[in-house]
């Protein structure tokens, strides 16, 4: 059999990470980390699986894995609680689905994509959401189970040294994943804890279609990460995927010029975009982003730094 030819991207958050900050255990595990989301995904679209399900599974490991911001290892809220967002998307028929404010499905990016496939409706949000998650028969997990002490620790620090919400490494870690498999089609999933000590029900860019999550088979596949409110008010992800679509730039042209924008507008953060041309850009503004790239042929990439 010929393998199809397919593209994976997957990120964890783009922040303030420059060689010698990370422990090595930081870094050598949010290395591992990528690796297996990247190994996960990269079975599925071998195997001639979609891209739907590449994005899901890649997340998942993410989200399971504590050196990220999503699932277990998420962010703490002012409050001291745990409060979930996610969103997926299909670019043929443009299909979404979104979660936000969960606190009991241990994968989120599953709940949205059964927003997605068994719900008529595209975004639902905090016990509601939680109660269509039960019904579906997702895995339920004690809030307990998404705690971690590093977590407690900086929402600790946050609190002391009055930090901004925005201060960047108080925020890194958001979970995506973006796809083209073997027949065109791409697909976008993102998955976070939001910001550290968010607070009001604070909703940020990830669970948002076409700011932090956006495919379209007319252009690509993005997910971003970053300081969400700037995200949303440009509407990064459906603006990078118009740029392709109106202007004719390619995914790298149109990435890189609304990721200027959101730097002019005072924004940090990036994003993963994936093209059915073949096309797999990284595109950020931060000192770092946690990302990595397989394709077929088994040629795969991990980088932290912005200099790798
Ligand atoms: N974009 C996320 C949010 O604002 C945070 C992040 O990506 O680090 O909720």
């Amino acid at each position: 059999m010929v393998e199809p030819k397919w593209t994976l991207l997957v990120h964890g958050g783009a922040g303030s990470m420059v060689r010698g900050k990370l422990s090595p255990e930081q870094d050598a595990g949010a290395r591992a980390g990528l690796g297996h989301a990247l190994n996960a995904g990269s079975e599925v679209l071998a195997n001639s699986g979609s891209a739907m399900d590449a994005v899901s599974a890649a997340v998942i490991k993410l989200e399971d894995d504590a050196h990220f911001n999503a699932g277990h290892g998420a962010v703490f809220t002012f409050d001291g609680i745990i409060e979930l967002d996610a969103s997926i998307m299909e670019g043929a028929m443009r299909r979404a689905g979104a979660v936000t404010g969960v606190r009991h499905t241990r994968n989120p990016v599953l709940l949205a994509r059964a927003v997605m496939e068994h719900s008529p409706h595209v975004m639902l949000s905090r016990e509601g959401a939680d109660a269509f998650s039960r019904e579906q028969g997702i895995e339920q997990v004690h809030p307990g189970y998404f705690a971690t002490p590093e977590r407690w620790r900086q929402l600790e620090e946050l609190k002391a040294n009055k930090l901004d919400y925005f201060d960047i490494d108080m925020k890194y870690g958001t979970v995506g994943a973006v796809a083209v498999d073997g027949d065109g089609n791409v697909a976008a999933a993102t998955s976070t804890g939001g910001l550290t000590g968010k607070r009001w029900g604070r909703i940020g860019d990830s669970p948002i279609i076409g700011a932090g999550n956006y495919a379209d088979n007319r252009a690509a596949a993005v997910s971003a990460t970053g300081a969400g409110e700037y995200f949303i008010r440009i509407g990064v992800a459906h603006e990078i995927c118009a740029r392709i679509r109106m202007l004719d730039e390619n995914a790298e042209a149109a990435a890189n010029h609304v990721i200027a924008e959101l730097g002019e507008l005072g924004g940090t953060g990036g994003v993963i975009v994936a093209a059915p041309d073949g096309s797999a850009i990284f595109s950020f503004n931060t000192p770092g982003m946690y990302r990595g790239r397989a394709t077929h042929g088994g040629d795969q990439y991990i980088a932290i730094y912005g200099d790798e």
